[in-house]
């Protein structure tokens, strides 16, 4: 740990908040560029909107939302008409303030009249959301679950989920929400920081009992009662991936911009917390990804009035620990090495014991908002996992060797406990390769953005991406690709997401995108329009580059 400045590049950078806390060269940081802002509850909102868009049934798993305030209209638009189509459909809509987290600001309403634009909501850009009014109960208590999720490397993608993770308990029995109970915090939100103040909140030291439990008690119970828990394991991983597939088009810009290619530059991994709750049917549904997860494992305890202690969390440890452990294990930085050395690095000490290399890891918290406000308490118990990473067992007590990591001979990893994290992707890349078509057009962006470090695509840069792939015809004037440009650059940026720079940001060219593709291939599906188009601008810009290589020769 480097409180007070750092003068040798390091190994891992473990960053409290966000990936701009310095200029770092080399090495790999434990976050992503810009993924903060990608999983604001907006911007998954309108990445999830984009999918649901192609891919309906693909991405049935995230709740309807309507952004607040630009999409008033047509939230109020959306609703009347489908109560004008149902008369049956009594809906609850949960209005969840942008950046907002515990639970802070939320509300729950009715009638789309009730939306509280007043003072500060209207100045706070919010997401309206349909309302899970069916969740799965357990001992008649409202639950989410609370799972972590390891995006080791966004280029080639590889995705691993910890087999084991948190559930997060109401504490008043919940009820289907009406007029009287849509206030009972208590009853319809799961937040651990809300609960906590109620009464009724059980600290357990066991791992499946009380408020707060491990999801593998939870998968226990359920299958005891018969239930699919297998079914429900693969359609909780296949929401991640997709999940994560939507984000990375967006994570990709802002890579490039702060990480260029072909300069020094770290590698990132992040954990990211997936919040999900399951309905009666088992369905896993997804209510937010949090880029900075809780990984407190000690919890305050009020001794008497005012005198508050830490106490160690048995459901926390169990489930945290792990996660930063295997996390380490997986950006190893020495595992390479070992790979090419193997024994020499690692040679058994005299006792049979094995020595760790040390690893330099710099930690840095950054407190920029409330949400960190545990932070420094948070790093130095991650530190302690990383302690205990170092405490290894003797090479006869060790299990054996985890499938994820064939090492031939004994290594350190050797004797830690089997992977908690499991590779999803690329693992089954074969199912879910498909649905990366808005990754697709994000690599066209980032191609014609020019100048590196920037986000933005100014309009020369559009220009000459509907030039070098042949999207204007007598049909559709480079007079009418000027028009496009204009008109949807200025929407999105009306919109107020990002000033700073002036141009086109992703998600507009997504949108010109689709425009372009829907004009030239009427009549079909959005999915089939959009996957032609990307078709043809990659083999023009492959043709281009075929004949510039030729002219290079020649
Ligand atoms: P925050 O970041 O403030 O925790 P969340 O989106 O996680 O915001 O919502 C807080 C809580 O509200 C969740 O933990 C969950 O219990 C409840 N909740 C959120 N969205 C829904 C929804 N669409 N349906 C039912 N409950 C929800």
């Amino acid at each position: 740990q480097f409180p007070f400045g750092r003068r040798l590049p390091c190994d891992i950078y473990w960053h409290g908040v966000s990936f701009h806390d310095n200029n770092i060269f080399s090495g790999q940081v434990n976050k992503f560029p810009g993924m903060m802002e990608t999983v604001r509850k907006i911007t998954l909102s309108r990445a999830m909107r984009r999918m649901q868009d192609l891919f309906p049934l693909e991405y049935s798993f995230y709740p309807r939302s309507w952004i607040l305030p630009e999409e008033l209209s047509l939230f109020v638009a959306e609703v009347r008409m489908i109560k004008d189509s149902n008369p049956s459909w009594k809906p609850t809509f949960i209005v969840k303030p942008d950046g907002g987290c515990q639970g802070d600001g939320i509300y729950l309403i009715k009638d789309p009249s009730d939306i509280r634009l007043t003072g500060s909501t209207q100045s706070r850009p919010a997401v309206v959301q349909e309302y899970i009014c069916k969740p799965l109960l357990m001992d008649k208590l409202k639950f989410d679950i609370r799972l972590y999720v390891l995006l080791k490397s966004l280029e080639p993608l590889e995705i691993y989920i910890a087999k084991d993770g948190l559930s997060r308990f109401c504490t008043e029995p919940y009820q289907e929400p009406t007029l009287k109970n849509l206030h009972q915090v208590f009853m319809h939100l799961t937040n651990y920081s809300l609960n906590i103040h109620s009464g009724n909140f059980i600290h357990s030291d066991s791992v499946n009992t009380g408020s707060k439990r491990t999801f593998s008690s939870i998968l226990c119970r359920l299958s005891s009662r018969g239930a699919d828990v297998k079914k429900l394991w693969s359609d909780i991983i296949s929401l991640v991936i997709k999940t994560i597939i939507a984000l990375t088009p967006e994570l990709k810009v802002y890579y490039q911009s702060d990480i260029p290619a072909g300069k020094p530059g770290p590698t990132c991994f992040q954990i990211l917390g997936f919040d999900i709750l399951l309905l009666k049917n088992l369905k896993p549904v997804l209510l937010e990804v949090n880029a900075n997860p809780s990984m407190r494992i000690e919890h305050e305890q009020e001794l008497s009035p005012g005198v508050f202690e830490n106490v160690p969390s048995p459901v926390d440890e169990e489930v945290k620990v792990a996660v930063i452990r295997d996390t380490l294990r997986l950006v190893d930085p020495q595992k390479k090495k070992r790979k090419d050395t193997q024994c020499l690095l690692y040679p058994g000490t005299a006792d049979g014991k094995f020595q760790l290399k040390p690893v330099t890891i710099q930690v840095k918290s950054g407190m920029k908002d409330k949400q960190h406000k545990h932070h420094s308490l948070k790093l130095s118990l991650k530190l302690k996992f990383y302690l205990k990473l170092g405490s290894c067992q003797s090479w006869e007590q060790a299990p054996g060797p985890s499938e994820e990591l064939p090492d031939a001979a004994p290594s350190p990893e050797a004797a830690l406990p089997s992977l908690c994290l499991k590779q999803v992707f690329p693992k089954y890349a074969k199912q879910f390769n498909y649905l990366r078509l808005v990754d697709r057009v994000a690599a066209l962006f980032i191609r014609f953005l020019g100048v590196k470090g920037t986000t933005k695509l100014g309009p020369t840069g559009f220009r000459t991406f509907v030039r070098n792939c042949k999207l204007s015809n007598s049909n559709f004037s480079m007079a009418a690709v000027d028009i496009l440009y204009i008109d949807i650059t200025r929407r999105w940026n009306s919109m107020g997401i990002d000033h700073k720079e002036s141009g086109m940001c992703l998600q507009a060219f997504v949108e010109a995108f689709f425009c372009l593709a829907q004009k030239k291939y009427k009549a079909r599906p959005l999915y089939e329009q959009v996957a032609l188009l990307v078709d043809q601008c990659e083999c023009r810009l492959a043709d281009l580059q075929g004949k510039r290589l030729l002219w290079g020769c020649g």
